[in-house]
């Protein structure tokens, strides 16, 4: 696996570990922060309904209105419950979902008939395991709805005039609501609760496109971040690695003295070079040049002016070869060409060339040099150590033969 590629594994394996754990705590906190929102809204209506009622009991004076009226006077829109309810009803007309509610055990309107869990409420605050504003959540097919309730308890004995005694109540009352409900209340005790229903809904809603703007957010600086690292990584690590590993491998495979190409890159190119010639049926040859009495060269002149010898043989061998072919330097003062896409006879007169030019381009004081040399084409099937123990062959015979001469085999 590439440097690269594990190094983006363990960035998107660490973003996505920090992209759930942040989800995760994200979404807790605007779960909560809606609920806060959604309860905060329900006891600011309640704290409206309360009013309207106290406005009624104070302003309107309901008990005055009926008196002034006469016993029978019923004035509907004077009783505290009623006026809450259709003011927030007419509030709630662009408010889906919400909801204010005077539940009852025993109502005189049977649309304020407490049901399942209110009455259960209303009987804890009866038997005083509830008090006071209480919250609660229930969910059903339109979503969770928080409800805050509060006990609604006779507190004042005028109360009684309509929910008493059902002979003392306005005739006109008992004209609007027929049934029996709603009497026999007694003062102190807790009749129902009043309650404020508000949806969660809107905050959900408004969570949910926070969240997803806090995702696409913390996606976008991932994106940034993923870009940014990985341009660091390449100018700062990959690319100068992949020069120094470049500028080694070039070390590895150049004979240091006369910078052609060294033993271990002579021997992996051939093998190249016989694949390609058997892949695509082509003609491939060698030529191995040895320098004669270079031994001599050196006790007559010294060491150094043997090197350069060595350096100016090999200027001059590869400045007539083609782009293509190989030169390598594969012991003391022997070197082998390949030649790829090249028959025996144009090696060998490859070869002469070369044994020319390498007679008239070695100047100093060891000039003349020259060298003896052997050629031979590859055979089609045999392994490179046959082809290279032929050529060694063919250039012994030239030695044989007196050196400075190409022998082919
Ligand atoms: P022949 O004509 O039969 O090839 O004789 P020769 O003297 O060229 O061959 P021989 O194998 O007897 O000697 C090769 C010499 O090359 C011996 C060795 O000291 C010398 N030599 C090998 N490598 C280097 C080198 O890197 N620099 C120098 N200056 N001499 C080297
Ligand atoms: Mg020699
Ligand atoms: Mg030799």
């Amino acid at each position: 696996m590439s440097v690269r590629l594990r190094f983006n594994l363990i960035l998107v394996g660490t973003f996505l570990l920090g992209l759930m754990g942040s989800a995760a705590y994200y979404e807790r906190e605007i779960g909560r922060s809606a609920r806060e929102a959604v309860e905060s809204e329900a006891r600011l209506q309640m704290k409206m309904a309360m009013a309207v009622r106290q406005y009624i009991i104070d302003r309107v004076d309901p008990h005055a209105l009926a008196s002034a009226a006469g016993d029978d006077a019923f004035a509907i829109g004077a009783v505290p419950a009623f006026a809450a309810r259709e003011t927030l009803a007419l509030l709630y007309r662009d408010y889906p979902g919400y909801r204010f509610r005077e539940a009852a055990l025993n109502p005189t309107n049977p649309l304020n008939r407490a049901v399942d869990w209110e009455r259960a409420l209303i009987e804890r605050y009866r038997d005083g395991s509830a008090r006071g504003d209480h919250v609660s959540v229930t969910e059903d097919l339109s979503g969770r709805t928080l409800h805050v309730a509060r006990p609604m308890t006779v507190g004042d004995a005028a109360c009684l005039r309509c929910h008493g005694d059902p002979a003392q109540a306005p005739a006109a009352m008992r004209a609007l609501y027929p049934g029996n409900g709603g009497f026999n209340w007694r003062l102190g005790e807790t009749v129902g609760a009043q309650i404020v229903s508000v949806p969660f809904e809107v905050q959900t809603r408004r969570a949910n496109a926070a969240f997803k703007d806090f995702l696409i957010a913390l996606a976008g600086a991932f994106a940034l971040l993923f870009v940014a690292l990985n341009v660091l990584l390449s100018r700062m690590v990959l690319g100068p690695l992949n020069l120094a590993n470049a500028a080694l491998d070039r070390l590895a495979d150049t004979d240091a003295l006369t910078g052609v190409h060294n033993r271990r890159s002579f021997d992996r190119r051939l093998q190249e070079a016989i694949s390609a010639a058997r892949r695509g049926k082509r003609p491939l040859s060698l030529i191995a040049l040895d320098i004669d009495h270079f031994k001599q060269i050196n006790d007559r002149f010294g060491h150094e002016t043997g090197d350069d010898v060595l350096k100016q043989a090999c200027a001059a061998v590869d400045q007539r070869l083609r782009q293509h072919d190989t030169l390598a330097r594969v012991g003391g003062e022997e070197f082998v060409v390949i030649l790829p896409d090249t028959q025996a006879g144009n090696a060998r007169r490859v070869a002469e060339a070369l044994r020319e030019q390498l007679a008239k381009a070695v100047v100093g004081r060891a000039s003349p040099v020259t060298a003896s040399f052997g050629v031979t084409q590859w055979d089609g099937q045999e392994a490179s150590q046959a082809l290279l123990a032929r050529a060694d062959q063919a250039l012994y015979a030239a030695k044989r033969g007196g050196r400075d001469r190409v022998e082919a085999l």
